[in-house]
């Protein structure tokens, strides 16, 4: 049995199918990137799975248990959790704030913000500063950290470098190595597919919904991701 099973999963927005039917299995303390161009449909796979989209058909998985209609809130207590593209942290709130209004499931794991703080030196200085004055890096790290204090057994990572200055993903994928060192099972999504494949053991390829290449990030070739990312290797129906 995998840790996490997605079942021809299906998500729509109004009537435009985001995600159509996608199977996947990980196991525990993997790590998975997920890439793809704009409009893929990574966000709303991501959000599926942790309850802030209801599924139009499909099963999700966690343990073996049916979660596909667990409230988000719920998933949060048995140990997911979602770092939203854009952060989304409580702007008048301080870092610290941030961190401690997520704690929860003390005793799963080794989460506490002693240790958050350990893992993103970054944060120990800032820790009564506004989220909003913040940097992008500094926020990002923030709402890691954030997702952290829950103790989760699945991050869900949304965008992880988006908007970030070169100097900054440096120093959050530094902060990450040390998040996968203890053995969560960690979905990331981000653009910069080099450096998610770097740290990720499978990288999963989505264009229009559907997963079109999976592999070791080692082992595809620039160019079949290439393809992948852009559905160049489909014919196009023409009307003579
Ligand atoms: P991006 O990197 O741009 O966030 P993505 O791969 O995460 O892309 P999604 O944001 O999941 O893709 O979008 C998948 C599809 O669903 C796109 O066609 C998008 O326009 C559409 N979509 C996303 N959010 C909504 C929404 N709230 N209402 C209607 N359509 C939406």
């Amino acid at each position: 049995m995998s840790f996490l099973e997605l079942e021809d999963l299906t998500l729509r927005h109004g009537l435009l199918e985001a995600v159509h039917g996608v199977s996947l299995e990980l196991g525990e303390g993997e790590v998975l990137a997920l890439v793809g161009a704009n409009g893929a449909g990574k966000t709303t796979l991501l959000r599926g799975l942790a309850g802030a989209h209801r599924p139009a058909a499909g099963r999700i998985l966690l343990d073996g248990r049916d979660i596909t209609r667990m409230p988000a809130y719920k998933r949060v207590h048995i140990g997911i959790a979602l770092v939203p593209e854009g952060r989304r942290l409580f702007a008048n709130l301080t870092v610290e704030e941030n961190l401690r209004v997520a704690a929860c499931n003390p005793g799963r794991g080794h989460w506490t913000l002693e240790r958050v703080l350990e893992a993103f030196p970054m944060l120990g200085p800032l820790r009564r500063q506004r989220a909003a004055t913040l940097s992008g890096g500094e926020q990002q790290a923030t709402a890691i950290g954030r997702a952290l204090m829950t103790n989760p057994r699945l991050l869900l990572l949304d965008e992880v470098s988006l908007g970030l200055a070169p100097i900054a993903i440096e120093a959050v994928y530094a902060s990450l190595k040390a998040v996968l060192a203890e053995g969560t099972t960690v979905l990331l999504v981000d653009q910069d597919f080099t450096r998610a494949a770097a740290i990720a053991h499978r990288v999963v390829c989505m264009l229009e919904g559907r997963f079109v290449l999976e592999g070791k990030g080692s082992e595809l070739t620039r160019e079949q991701i290439t393809e992948a990312y852009f559905g160049l290797g489909r014919t196009v129906e023409t009307t003579a």
